[in-house]
């Protein structure tokens, strides 16, 4: 808000004033009814009117040193009584000044500088703010509830504050989390970053950029730890990427999703029996019926055979010799 109207120039005020003195001019209706002591009166008024010069020149000479800081109180006592006594002898002449108004303050008439605001006029040593008492004077001033503040007490008593640094928020507001926040004081909880046009998400209280959110929040992926943002697989009492849900060993998809659980790790067949030592010896293919252990090896009973005749072998008649299994016929022929 601004001031309805700055104070009125001191050329106005004179012009004004200079306007309250009767005329001489002879084309007055009074013209033909002078008298001296009117005539007295005119010359009195224009030696009042002179007096009000070098009192405008001094006023307008203190309304500059107003706008420093303060300006001593006791000269706007003496302007005011100056003013007072100069407006009396003006009427005592039968000059009428013009009074602008009432001050909305002490309520009494008011002649020189004029504050108008608020739908009122107003001694400008008498348009204070509220809070502080401080002359308003050409400053901006906010209303609130039929008083007039200063910029800085109006925002610091009435604006929003800021839930990050508890400063009053002047120009833009973020309303976030049933909050209100400078917009360069809202920001990732996390990584600091402002939020663009995707928003933020929030977890207890505080905001997070996406990124962050769902790195710290997401249920993460049983294969590769990282958040899942979007699909997923639920299998094995965990979260997977759907691309992550593949053999642990050869990384192969599971075909029509069939897959071997191995220590809460998918597995394809062949790295199944691998990991828990299943593997046939003799052929490299998993064994799912009737196995064969010897030699620290599993066989499929059909693969258990002798190393130089192929015959199949029973597991309490073979022979070892360098690793290898033999029929008893072979290993004679062969080793002894
Ligand atoms: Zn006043
Ligand atoms: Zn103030
Ligand atoms: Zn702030
Ligand atoms: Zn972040
Ligand atoms: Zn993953
Ligand atoms: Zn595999
Ligand atoms: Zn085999
Ligand atoms: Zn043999």
């Amino acid at each position: 808000m601004k001031l309805d109207e700055t104070r009125p120039t001191v050329e106005s005020l004179l012009d004004e004033l200079e306007g309250s003195v009767p005329s001489p001019s002879p084309s007055s209706r009074h013209s033909d009814l002078d008298t001296p002591s009117q005539q007295q009166s005119r010359i009195s008024a224009s030696c009042a009117t002179r007096e009000l010069d070098e009192l405008m020149a001094s006023l307008s000479d203190f309304k500059i040193m107003a706008q420093g800081k303060g300006g001593p109180p006791t000269q706007v006592n003496k302007l005011d009584n100056m003013l007072g006594s100069l407006q009396s002898d003006l009427n005592k002449l039968g000059v009428q000044t013009v009074a602008k108004g009432v001050c909305g303050a002490c309520c009494k008439p008011i002649v020189g500088q004029v504050v108008t605001a608020m739908g009122r006029t107003w001694h400008p040593e008498h348009f204070v703010c509220t809070h502080c008492q401080e002359e308003i004077g050409s400053r901006n001033f906010f209303e609130r509830e039929g008083q007039p503040y200063c910029e800085k007490d109006y925002h610091n008593l009435f604006s929003p504050r800021c839930y990050y640094c508890n400063g009053p928020i002047l120009d833009k507001v973020v309303t976030a989390l049933d909050r209100t926040w400078h917009p360069e004081h809202f920001f990732c909880a996390q990584c600091g970053s402002f939020f663009g046009p995707e928003g933020f998400h929030e977890k207890d209280g505080k905001a997070y950029c996406r990124k962050d959110y769902f790195d710290m929040f997401a249920p993460k992926c049983g294969g590769c730890a990282r958040a899942i943002l979007e699909n997923y697989i639920s299998a094995l009492n965990c979260l997977w990427h759907p691309e992550c849900f593949v053999c642990r060993e050869c990384f192969t998809p599971f075909v029509n999703g069939s897959f071997f659980e191995h220590d809460g790790q998918p597995y394809c067949e062949v790295h199944y029996h691998e990991r828990r030592g299943s593997l046939c010896s003799g052929c490299q293919k998993p064994i799912t019926g009737r196995c064969i252990t010897a030699m620290s090896k599993k066989f499929h009973p059909e693969h258990f055979v002798c190393a130089f005749c192929l015959k199949q072998l029973n597991k309490g008649t073979f022979k070892e010799q360098n690793d290898k299994p033999y029929c008893h016929g072979c290993f004679v022929k062969l080793f002894s």
